[in-house]
Parts: structure tokens; C-alpha cells; sequence
């Protein structure tokens, strides 16, 4: 079974992120005896842990291409996505707004979609 999958852009093509399943003990870095799910890519890394089945069926998900079901399990992974053109797009296709902050800490990013839809990017 494949453990990884790249994600294009439905506007340009290019690259939006690869997403890896890693079982614990697999790959690197200070997370490696961890089971998890890594974004890398879009506005920063994310490395999703907890629920072991949760974050397998957001993989599978990914994989079959199902984002309906990826940002009912978790939105944040899947900032990406906009749920009103039903389409993906990269970074560069998003107009990423800049950071929130909510009383100094950093709370969100909104970004607005090639089609003018604005939603929370990064969460
Ligand atoms: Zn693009
Ligand atoms: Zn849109």
C-alpha cells in the first residue's frame, strides 16, 4: 500500500502538498516513535497524531481524492480545499491573507479562493 500521496492543484497543476502516512517507528525526526499523518506543503507542515483511526481514514480519504469527508474530519488539514468550488488549489492560487492574531497569539489565516470565496486557511 502506498503511504504517500501528492496532491495538484485543480486551477494550475503545481504541487499543493504530500501528504505521508508514517506508522510509528517509521521516517524521522523528533515525532518518529509516533504514528501520524504529515502534511507538507501549503502554508506550513501540520503532523496530525492522535485517534490512530481517524487519522487513517483522513489518509484514505486523500487518497481516493474524497475532500468532502477529509474536512469533515479535520478542516485544518485540508485548508487547501474549498468546500464551495469543491476543488483544491495551491498556495500560490489562494490569496493568502496575513496572520491573525487574537490578543498576541497567533489565531488563523484566511485566504480567499481564485473564485472569491474566503474561508480560514490555516487554523
Ligand atoms: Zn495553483
Ligand atoms: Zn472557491
Amino acid at each position: 500500500m502506498s503511504n504517500s500521496v501528492d496532491l495538484y492543484c485543480d486551477r494550475c497543476r503545481a504541487s499543493v502538498a504530500r501528504i505521508t502516512l508514517y506508522d510509528a517507528g517509521e521516517g524521522e525526526g523528533m515525532w518518529q516513535k509516533e504514528k501520524r499523518l504529515e502534511r507538507a506543503g501549503f502554508i506550513g507542515d501540520i503532523i496530525k497524531f492522535g485517534h490512530a483511526a481517524e487519522t487513517v481514514s483522513l489518509f484514505e480519504s486523500l487518497l481516493r481524492g474524497d475532500y468532502v469527508a477529509a474536512d469533515r474530519i479535520d478542516p485544518d488539514f485540508v485548508g487547501f480545499y474549498c468546500d464551495d468550488c469543491n476543488k483544491i488549489y495551491c498556495k500560490n492560487c489562494w490569496d493568502v491573507g496575513p496572520p491573525e492574531f487574537d490578543e498576541g497569539f497567533y489565531d488563523c489565516t484566511y485566504g480567499t479562493c481564485p473564485e472569491g470565496h474566503e474561508q480560514t486557511v490555516d487554523d
